[in-house]
């Protein structure tokens, strides 16, 4: 599979999102899709400590064994775990042991904060994430749900005080929320950061499986009431237009959901949220159509807002 950068690290394009794990569903399936993705060719896997509580990060650590070094795994810190959260040089720390003896490894190869920490100096944090790159715990740094400002905010401190910077913001996007187009994409381009697109299929709106008379699918989010509420009649309209897109130019809404993701060029890798090996599988085989630039400017057209 193609691999693209996040600072030094060479991840593929098509990467799995691993917030089912422990929530959604057991260390089991948890294991069979990692080896699925794993087997298809994915090496990037991206979860945080609060997903599941912590057990996201277990069924990974437990499940990789020997297959860890295969792989580039990111992390998150910052959200509420245990009744602690920011991003404070002491707790970015005690997250970050906390996270490596879950997941089994010596090293977390991305580690990010999950959410601005309004509380906290971003050079604070940034001294923090340093320390523990200087030990060699952590590769590389991230950010996410991070603002075009605080982007610039954070690599200006980074500079002027000589500490690791973030190679990556971790952000929504998706052909239903093109918020990053303001002006995120564009400062990433500016500052050489990666970008890593969240919820990229809608919460499995662009996979193919909702449309629009036909009734929910059993055991999807959309039957479940799960994360975010996208399964509108609109959204479902527009699901049509984007299915007619890429149906009569033979490919499937999965493929365009990835590839028009990957057609800006700083999005690094499209990490998909998969619940089965088969979705796994799926969608790492989506990111394969290079999308023309007339046919970029034809879904503009189509959906020139893309907002849920
Ligand atoms: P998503 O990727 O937009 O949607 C994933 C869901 O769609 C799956 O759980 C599955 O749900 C369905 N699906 C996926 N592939 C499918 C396929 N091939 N065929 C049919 N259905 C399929 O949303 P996400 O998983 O919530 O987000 C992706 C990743 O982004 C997460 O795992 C996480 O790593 C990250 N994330 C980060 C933040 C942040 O604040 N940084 C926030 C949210 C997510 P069903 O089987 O239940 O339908």
């Amino acid at each position: 599979m193609e691999k693209r950068r996040i600072g030094s690290l060479d991840v593929s394009v098509a990467g799995l999102g691993c917030n089912n794990f422990g929530w959604r569903i057991g260390p089991d399936e948890s294991k069979a899709t990692l080896f699925a993705a794993l087997d298809a060719g994915v090496n990037f896997l991206d979860t945080a400590d609060v997903y599941g509580a912590g057990k996201s990060e277990e069924y990974l650590g437990n499940a990789l064994g020997d297959r860890r070094k295969e792989v580039v795994l990111a992390t998150k810190f910052g959200m509420e775990m245990a009744g602690q959260s920011g991003g404070s040089p002491t707790y970015v720390r005690q997250a970050a042991d906390a996270s490596l003896r879950r997941l089994k490894t010596d090293w977390i190869d991305l580690y990010q904060i999950h959410k601005p920490d309004p509380k906290t100096p971003i050079a604070d944090t940034l001294g923090g994430l340093n320390e523990l790159v200087r030990a060699g715990k952590v590769r590389e740094i991230g950010c996410s749900n991070f603002s075009s400002e605080q982007l610039r905010e954070a690599n200006d401190a980074a500079g002027a005080m000589g500490l690791a910077r973030f190679v990556s913001v971790q952000n929504e996007y998706s052909l239903f929320h093109r918020e990053p187009e303001e002006n995120v994409l564009s400062e990433c381009q500016r500052l050489g950061i990666a970008f890593i697109p969240y919820f990229p299929l809608a919460s499995g709106l662009l996979t193919g499986k909702y449309r629009k008379g036909r009734p929910l699918p059993e055991a999807s989010r959309g039957k479940d009431q799960w994360g975010p509420k996208v399964f509108t009649d609109e959204n479902l309209e527009a699901v049509e237009r984007f299915a007619r897109f890429a149906e009569t130019r033979h490919h499937t809404l999965l493929e365009l959901a990835f590839s028009w993701l990957l057609a800006h060029d700083v999005v690094a890798s499209v990490i998909a949220g998969a619940k089965t090996p088969q979705q796994a599988t799926a969608n790492a085989g989506a990111a394969n159509w290079r999308l023309t630039a007339e046919e970029l400017s034809e879904i503009d057209r189509i959906f020139p807002d893309g907002e849920v």
